[in-house]
């Protein structure tokens, strides 16, 4: 049985598998409603981490950590889909875990996802198992090149892509992914030549109930979110569209939390999934400032079968920049305090321990009348930061 949230007797604590900015950000979400938060996290000192007392910093692979994680914590939800599905089950015959690791289950794997999703009639690119050389090149021979082959797991980032334009590539993509001290499954899809990205965050609770987040354009830049634009400049039919692809996504698999579903505007209008997130994603981190409530604080109202708060923007626009690593060094960046002087942009500093190239290190979110003017205001403020 779960306490209610609002139990005087004793305060909830919400644990939550991994450290990262995700957990970070819905942490003080879930401390600004009044309940309190453990981090489990493999290494000290996580963003995270060093919000709360209750921090485990051994991992959960280890199960003398996980054990007393467990024990502190009334409900648990995660950061990552990629924990151990065995693990995940073990935790749930413990204590409630949202999202449920039979929705996780449908989401770790990307072929068992777009299969799930291709059952609900959501439409999704061409896709196959990819699990020998010969099987990419029958997919490519039948669908046409380029082909997009992916890891089936562990794939963020765009790290676990390769993009395939002609027969002669497949050897090496294979033998990239194949060989190794892990080698991962494989799946393929064709290339979609999409007109823009996009992104929508829905939130579910336990009694089935949604809201849903306007859609917004995600920009990437080496298969890596660089910028995301709300509400997406596009016509409104198909901003709907996807809105209402997004919440049947979520219902597919059984949601109950928050998941960013992403997906391709083609270059005819049709619409197509491509992927979704079992928890906060990048594209909602502008909801913080833009929205009457934002991702993080949904994400700890679902699994508390709280009433859900309202995701309409209370501004016309906004814009969020990433913040990568460019080298290897601190979390601090050079110069951030000129970013402070820019009204109607807020920075968010993610305290990581170390940067490394392409790391999401930070972001920067700016309001506006406009998606321009967002655009410009969190580009100008971002100007100048070396991480
Ligand atoms: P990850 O899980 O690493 O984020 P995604 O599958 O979302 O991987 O791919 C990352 C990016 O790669 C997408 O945002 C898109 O820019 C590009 N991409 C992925 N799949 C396709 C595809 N089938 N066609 C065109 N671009 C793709």
């Amino acid at each position: 049985m779960l306490p209610s949230p609002y139990d005087p007797a004793r305060v909830l604590t919400i644990g939550i598998i991994g450290g990262g900015q995700l957990a970070k950000m819905t942490a003080m979400a879930a401390y600004r409603l009044g309940l309190r938060v453990a981090i489990i996290e493999h290494g000290a000192n996580s963003p995270a981490g060093v919000m709360t007392k209750l921090e485990f910093p051994r991992g959960w692979t280890d199960a003398e950590e996980l054990e007393r994680f467990i024990t502190v914590s009334d409900i648990i939800t995660l950061e990552n889909e990629f924990v151990a599905p065995e693990l995940l089950e073990q935790i749930a015959r413990r204590r409630l875990v949202f999202p449920e690791p039979k929705s996780v289950a449908l989401v770790r794997d990307k072929l068992v996802q777009k299969r799930t999703m291709r059952t609900a009639g959501i439409p999704t690119p061409a896709f196959a198992d990819a699990d020998s050389p010969e099987a990419i090149a029958d997919f490519a021979r039948e669908h046409g090149y380029p082909v997009v082959v992916k890891t089936r797991t562990f794939g963020y980032d765009g790290y676990g892509n390769a993009l395939v334009g002609s027969e002669q590539e497949i050897a090496a993509v294979w033998h990239r992914f194949r060989s190794g001290e892990h080698p991962r499954a494989l799946m393929v899809e064709s290339f979609v030549h999409f007109r823009m990205e996009l992104a929508v965050i829905v939130a579910r609770n336990r009694r089935g109930e949604c809201v849903v987040y306007p859609c917004v354009q995600t920009i990437q830049e080496n298969h890596i979110c660089r910028a995301v634009v709300a509400p997406a400049p596009l016509e409104e039919r198909y901003r709907q569209q996807a809105q209402r692809i997004a919440q049947r996504a979520v219902e597919a698999i059984g949601g109950v939390g928050v998941f960013g579903v992403e997906l391709f505007l083609g270059s005819t209008g049709e619409l197509l999934f491509n992927e979704i997130a079992p928890r906060p994603h990048n594209s909602g981190h502008y909801t913080i400032e833009a929205c009457q409530t934002s991702q993080f604080e949904n994400c700890v109202r679902a699994v508390c079968n709280l009433p859900l708060g309202d995701p309409a923007m209370i501004v016309p626009a906004a814009a969020m920049i990433n913040l990568l690593g460019e080298r290897h060094g601190t979390g601090i960046p050079d110069s951030p305090i000129e970013a402070l002087r820019h009204g109607h942009a807020w920075l968010h500093i993610y305290g990581k321990n170390d940067s490394r190239i392409g790391r999401k290190m930070g972001h920067i979110t700016a309001v506006g009348a406009t998606v321009e003017e967002a655009l410009h205001r969190a580009r100008t403020a971002a100007d100048g930061f070396v991480w």
